[in-house]
């Protein structure tokens, strides 16, 4: 043992990663991840799986890109077949998560689709049940961001889209899968720190982001009995098409993550582990519970 610091062994988690500040950039929403600079990373190169989903059928909304493709990756490696729900315009970024999941020899269900009513949501999971089976496992990843800095400027399409499209969704999603579930199933819905810690441009999707936590933890008391689980995820910034496509103010992006406690913007790789214990039977005893992964900013 010296005095000074032992020998490092791991990686050290502020330097891990891409550092601010990240090149100014802007695209269209959703935006495309094949348009980011830098681009993101979603454990193409590194996630490996060791058959902790080896059977089951995932679905995977917002599966095209960002938190969505990393969890598409990481679920196909454990084993798992994945139905990719994402939206027609994304179809460039969805077909290269199509080639990684049949590479990781799993079969890959793409479903382009506006899930912004409840028809469409209905559709996914016939898409699903029609091809696969059954539903295993239901992971909610979509969702709608747009910074707004007033709420005189803030209209009420976009208030109702945000909610529709984060909340309403996941309502007629999760009802039209629970039939198909069987005991053992688990459904991941996305939140965000934004629940807990709104910004001042956010006041739609922070709204949303709250409603979710609040939904998965009524929805997982009344689904107990049946032996489904309900986990929420909680991230912090991430880098992802969501942020360079109006999520925030593009004058924002080069400092994005900065303030975090780590330092800098986590990348969806970093996430697809947590999504993978909470859809696992590795946490069979947590249900309702929601799981904070935001670079050290404190949740409740
Ligand atoms: P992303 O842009 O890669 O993913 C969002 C996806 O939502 C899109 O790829 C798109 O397929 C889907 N989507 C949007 N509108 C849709 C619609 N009407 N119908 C169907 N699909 C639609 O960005 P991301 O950051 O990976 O976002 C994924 C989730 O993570 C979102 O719910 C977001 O709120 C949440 N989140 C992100 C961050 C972050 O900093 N990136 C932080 C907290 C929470
Ligand atoms: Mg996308």
């Amino acid at each position: 043992m010296s005095d000074t610091n032992p020998e490092q062994t791991a990686p050290d988690p502020t330097t891990a990663y891409p550092q601010p500040p990240q090149p100014e950039q802007e695209q269209p929403a959703p935006g495309l991840e094949q348009e980011m600079t830098p681009r993101p990373d979603h454990g193409e190169g590194s996630y490996v799986g060791h058959g902790r989903l080896e059977g089951r059928v995932a679905v995977v909304t917002g599966a095209d890109s960002g938190i969505g493709r990393a969890v598409a990756i990481a679920f196909a490696r454990e084993g798992a077949d994945v139905v990719l729900s994402y939206l027609p315009q994304e179809e460039p970024d969805a077909q290269e998560v199509v080639r990684l999941v049949e590479e990781a020899g799993r079969r890959a269900i793409a479903v382009p689709d506006d899930l912004s009513t409840e028809d469409a949501n209905v559709r996914l999971v016939r898409s699903a049940v029609e091809q696969l089976g059954r539903i295993d496992v239901l992971v909610a990843v979509a969702g709608k961001q747009v910074a707004v800095e007033s709420i005189a400027d803030l209209t009420s399409e976009q208030f109702d889209l945000t909610f529709r499209t984060n909340v309403h969704a996941l309502f007629w999603l999760t009802k039209a899968a629970l039939p198909h579930m069987p005991p053992g199933s688990a459904i991941i819905t996305t939140s965000s720190i934004q629940a807990y810690n709104p910004s001042p441009t956010l006041l739609d999707y922070a709204s949303t982001k709250a409603a979710i936590n609040t939904f998965s933890k009524a929805l997982a008391q009344q689904v107990a009995p049946q032996g489904v689980r309900v986990n929420v995820v909680a991230p912090g910034p991430f880098w992802t098409p969501l942020q360079v496509s109006g999520g925030q103010p593009t004058e924002a992006l080069p400092e994005f993550g900065a303030q975090t406690p780590l330092g800098r913007a986590g990348q969806p790789a970093e996430l697809a582990s947590t999504y993978v214990y909470l859809a696992s039977p590795e946490s069979s005893y947590t249900t309702g519970a929601t799981v904070s992964v935001t670079g050290g900013s404190p949740t409740p």
